[in-house]
């Protein structure tokens, strides 16, 4: 973990664009909540294919507006170099300088997978259109993504990535610190070093957390899946066991070095705010090492 104790510790929140008037109300109140411990960032997702383009354009202005760097998801399946292009100027003209670049998924059955195939040939893209106007986020699997050929094949091509101009990346969430710290490992071993941040899930609802888990390839452990399915309906003790058992990881991987923490809020401001609190994150000088 040595290489990531170099690096700043950065904060940060990620939203899905709302579909109707009132999940943008709720955003908003959602955005205030959070606003008010000063992460370092928001982002917003891009949906399959392009599908929320014009949702995540207008979520990401308006929160960008409001004073906290807000960062699109841009994903290339689907997409045209042309589209690309017109998106990251849209993006540059209104300020923003933080992106998060992915391959996507295509949902099955949606046709044509688009000019770039794979997420660095998007990072290569966007550095050849925008030069280095963008800070580049890509994505990490230490549990290694579904698609991968074999463990080996995967970790060439996170390293792609960061040879095509990453700046840092985001994992996909886990529950097991030790496969970031593995990861992390294996990253040194090739002389890959950039921060690395954990994407963290709080645990709300257990049977969408499996649904969302098993189609990402995020591994619950077995004894945190009993547990939630010994509390059946009883939401509050869920939270309340999810809470516990996600700060605790938290305490572990900021204390092992891991430079900083992403939270995918599913556009909830409580389940991440009580993780923060619980880590005092907003006296980010004090979490030691
Ligand atoms: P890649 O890095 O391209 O990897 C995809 C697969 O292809 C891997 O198995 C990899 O090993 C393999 N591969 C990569 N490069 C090559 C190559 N050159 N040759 C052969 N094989 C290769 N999805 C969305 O649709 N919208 C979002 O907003 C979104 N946000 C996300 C945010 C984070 C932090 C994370 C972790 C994931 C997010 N996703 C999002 C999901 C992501 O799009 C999927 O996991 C997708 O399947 C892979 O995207 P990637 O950028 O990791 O792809």
């Amino acid at each position: 973990m040595e290489s990531q104790k170099q690096f700043k510790r950065r904060f940060s929140f990620e939203f899905f664009p709302p579909k109707t008037d009132q999940g943008k109300e709720k955003l908003q109140t959602v955005r205030n909540k959070l606003a008010e411990v000063e992460p370092d960032f928001f982002s917003v997702t891009f949906g399959a294919g392009g599908s929320t383009r014009d949702r995540t354009i207008e979520t990401v202005l308006s929160l960008h507006k409001q004073g906290i760097s807000t960062a699109p998801h841009l994903s290339c399946v689907g997409g045209t170099r042309e589209e690309i292009g017109e998106l990251l100027d849209l993006y540059k003209e209104n300020g923003i300088n933080r992106i998060v670049a992915l391959r996507g998924d295509l949902p099955s059955g949606m046709g044509a997978s688009g000019e770039l195939r794979y997420a660095n040939e998007l990072v290569e893209f966007i550095r050849e259109h925008s030069g280095d106007h963008f800070n580049l986020e890509v994505a990490a699997y230490p549990e290694f993504h579904p698609q991968a050929r074999n463990a080996e094949e995967d970790l060439k091509n996170f390293a792609r990535k960061v040879q095509a101009g990453a700046n840092s990346a985001i994992t996909q969430y886990f529950f097991n610190a030790d496969s970031y710290f593995y990861f992390i490992e294996r990253l040194e071993k090739v002389g890959v070093t950039i921060p690395v941040v954990p994407g963290i899930m709080p645990i709300v609802n257990f049977s969408s957390l499996v649904r969302f888990s098993d189609m990402c390839g995020a591994e619950i452990p077995r004894w945190i899946r009993k547990q939630l399915e010994a509390y059946g309906d009883d939401s509050d003790s869920i939270r309340k066991f999810g809470e516990e058992v996600v700060t605790r990881m938290c305490e572990r991987l900021l204390k092992a070095g891991a430079p900083g923490l992403h939270f995918y809020t599913l556009n909830q401001a409580e389940p991440s705010l009580s993780i923060w609190k619980n880590l005092g994150i907003s006296d980010r000088e004090k979490i030691a090492f």
